[in-house]
């Protein structure tokens, strides 16, 4: 645990074209880095508006949707970015508005989730009893909170709670899906947060998505077949400019929530694995918590 720890940015798919726009990221080297879990996404250097240096790294690629969000190496990702120091993970999310209150462009800062996902490893503790932790907040509440103040200071349409349902993919959800998930409390859906927001508090680091809706989801709205475009017709050309023009303020929202965040903000992500340290159970340093499989 260190009170002044690297801040990380984890940019998801919507936002690709932020990596080298007008007022968006500023990147140096990158390289992939070994973990005990295989290799990491390309960890960059990377330089927030305004200059406060971040680690930044793509989910799905540099150019595209290379790495579906089913094929991401959540593990390797987090394990990477604590490997070099990252205390606070910012992650980037575009998703489906089930709340039919949301307009395309309106960014959400989700209090809770609903993990539906089934074919991912969840864990770094596979081999022990380690990890079960409370997730009364599964987001880092210091994060939300600095990213509730950037969103409101820039003048952004937001909403500051919601409940984010993630999906496997790589398919869409059905209506009826859709309409359960809304049964069940949740207001937008993706396919990233989870386990990447359990993974992170495995790893005592701060988590917070800055999510956007980029579409209705399906069966919100009534949408005509399209076989020619994105997610075939589920958004209009209008809401796409307006997901886009969300896209493009995401650099500048996050370097304004991290300016706000205290290295010794109060929250208690950092010491979520205290009681197993109070318990001999694992030191100080994460890297001895799991076992290393055989190269
Ligand atoms: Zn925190």
């Amino acid at each position: 645990m260190t009170a002044d720890g690297r801040c990380a940015v984890i940019v998801g798919s919507g936002a690709w074209h932020v990596l080298r726009g007008e007022g968006g990221f500023v990147l140096g080297p990158g390289a992939p880095r070994p973990t005990p879990f295989g290799s990491s996404r390309p960890i960059f250097e990377a330089h927030l508006p305004g200059g406060r240096p971040v680690l930044l790294l793509t989910r799905h690629g540099e150019r595209g949707y290379d790495v579906g969000a089913w094929a991401v190496n959540y593990r390797a990702n987090l394990w990477a970015l604590k490997d070099l120091g990252a205390d606070l993970v910012l992650a980037t999310c575009a998703c489906g508005g089930i709340d039919p209150a949301l307009a395309v462009g309106t960014f959400v800062l989700p209090h809770d989730l609903i993990d539906k996902t089934t074919r991912r490893p969840r864990t770094f503790f596979e081999a022990s009893g380690l990890g079960v932790l409370r997730h009364a907040e599964p987001f880092c509440p210091a994060a939300r909170k600095a990213l509730a103040e950037a969103l409101a200071e820039a003048g952004l349409p937001h909403v500051d709670a919601g409940v984010c349902v993630v999906t496997d993919g790589p398919r869409l959800e059905t209506p009826a899906e859709i309409r359960a998930f809304a049964a069940e409390g949740a207001t937008v859906v993706g396919m990233t947060l989870a386990p990447e927001f359990a993974l992170a508090r495995e790893l005592e680091m701060c988590y917070a998505p800055l999510a956007w809706v980029v579409n209705p989801a399906e069966g919100v709205r009534d949408r005509p077949y399209r076989p020619d475009v994105l997610f075939e017709g589920m958004a209009t050309e209008a809401e796409q400019a307006s997901a886009d023009a969300a896209a493009a303020r995401v650099p500048a929202v996050l370097a304004a929530a991290v300016d706000r965040l205290a290295p010794d903000r109060s929250c208690h992500c950092r010491s979520a694995m205290q009681r197993y340290r109070d318990d001999g159970r694992i030191g100080d340093d994460f890297r001895t918590w799991v076992e290393r499989p055989a190269p």
